[in-house]
């Protein structure tokens, strides 16, 4: 790219804060758009695969999350009769793979820190739609920001200004699940390398993920996952919580003692999932990254990874063409296949463990184990593991 362009990146998440970081490196004259007064962390932790690693060692980072998360070496989840359906070892795909256990917080101070510019971040900006003149962003107020020669729009799975450019949509639907998730204090727990799921049925998943440290508290951490139906999500109260309690209490008695800190259903952060295909990521100067593009439920672990990942292409992309149409045109080219296999995969993989479709739940119980033992089929779930199955075929 020649010169500098003047970037509108909107939303300061995961995908945002890769942008900003990498389009400063290259020189671009960025203004930041914020919704949240005081940007920061949503949720509890997640998992971060080797290709998100990679992303964020590419910029410098690695130590700096190493040091503050955990290393997860193995993904074991049981079905309520203590049946394995699930057993990975991230040391199978390669002797050296392993992911890494984070808190949200932790990895966005991380990002934070290394911008340069976050000062002047536009924090309680919320941005409505692009205007019609295709290069400015008009916000909740009626106030108008721009030009831009590039608006990046990483407004999350949510996204207003998907809303408002509804030609790119392909698809976007809610799944009717979704789940309650905090973090909890580890210091009692012995599964420190290990992710570790319980599921009944298809109708509950308990999930238990070491996560490192806090900026703000002592100790080691761990995200606790609990699903539950939307509608449930929506209205989780305390008879809510003290029936996830006696769930928890049968199905996973060792995870019990862990819930102790919890008093109250305020420190359970809600969440539900859609699944957003769009045709094009871009239209005219404007490109979706991250949730906002490709928004999937969190069965497969991958948002944040292909939110980094987005975030890498795109700035790959800037940096070697001479106009920003090609740049963009190159940016969809590099990611589709990548992002058409997990779209695909966490569609079809979300119902058979969170859905009301009860029969499935025994396909899975006796179907992913022999599977598994195949050793075609058991390198191609370590790749889905990983974040490194790039197309379906190759
Ligand atoms: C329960 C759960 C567990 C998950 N676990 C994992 C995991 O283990 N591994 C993994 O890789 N991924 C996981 N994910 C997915 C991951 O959280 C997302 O894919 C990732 O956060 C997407 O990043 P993003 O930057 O695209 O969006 P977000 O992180 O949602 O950021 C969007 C930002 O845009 C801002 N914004 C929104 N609207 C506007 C507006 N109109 N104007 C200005 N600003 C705006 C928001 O305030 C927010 O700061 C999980 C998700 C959930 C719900």
């Amino acid at each position: 790219m020649q010169g500098s362009l003047r970037i509108a990146i909107v939303g300061y998440g995961v995908a945002g804060q890769a942008a900003a970081l990498l389009l400063s490196a290259q020189g671009h004259q960025l203004s930041v758009f914020e919704q949240a007064a005081a940007p920061g962390p949503a949720g509890a932790g997640f998992l971060l695969q080797p290709t998100g690693l990679r992303v964020l060692a590419s910029l410098g980072l690695a130590e700096q999350v190493l040091a503050r998360g955990q290393r997860i070496e193995r993904l074991h989840g049981c079905n309520g009769r203590g049946r394995d359906v699930m057993d990975m070892r991230y040391a199978e795909h390669a002797p050296d793979c392993f992911g890494l256990g984070l808190t949200r917080g932790s990895l966005f101070t991380v990002l934070r820190d290394a911008y340069a510019y976050a000062s002047r971040i536009h924090a309680g900006v919320c941005i409505e739609a692009v205007a019609e003149s295709g290069d400015r962003l008009r916000d909740s107020a009626g106030l108008l920001h721009g030009p831009f020669d590039l608006i990046i729009a990483a407004d999350g799975a949510h996204s207003r200004l998907r809303q408002s450019t509804p030609d790119v949509v392909k698809r976007q639907s809610m799944y009717p699940w979704g789940a309650v998730w905090c973090l909890l204090p580890a210091d009692t727990w012995p599964h420190v390398t290990e992710l570790r799921q319980r599921y009944a049925g298809t109708r509950e998943m308990i999930g238990l993920l070491p996560v490192g440290r806090r900026a703000d508290r002592d100790g080691q951490w761990l995200t606790f996952f609990f699903s539950l139906p939307g509608d449930q999500v929506d209205t989780f109260d305390h008879p809510a919580l003290q029936r996830m309690r006696e769930r928890v209490a049968t199905l996973w008695p060792e995870a019990l003692p862990l819930l102790a800190d919890i008093q109250s259903p305020q420190q359970l952060h809600r969440a539900r999932y859609r699944d957003v295909v769009l045709r094009t990521p871009t239209q005219g100067r404007v490109v979706f990254v991250g949730d906002a593009a490709h928004a999937m439920s969190p069965q497969l672990g991958q948002g944040v990874n292909m939110a980094l990942l987005d975030a890498e292409a795109l700035a790959y992309a800037l940096s070697l063409h001479r106009g920003v149409d090609e740049a963009l045109h190159d940016y969809h080219r590099q990611r589709r296949h990548h992002l058409g296999v997990y779209q695909g995969m966490s569609r079809w993989l979300t119902p058979l463990f969170q859905s009301q479709h009860d029969g499935l739940a025994g396909l899975r119980d006796l179907g992913f184990g022999p599977l598994a033992r195949l050793p075609l089929a058991r390198g191609q779930m370590l790749k889905i593991l990983t974040g490194t199955k790039k197309a379906w075929w190759r």
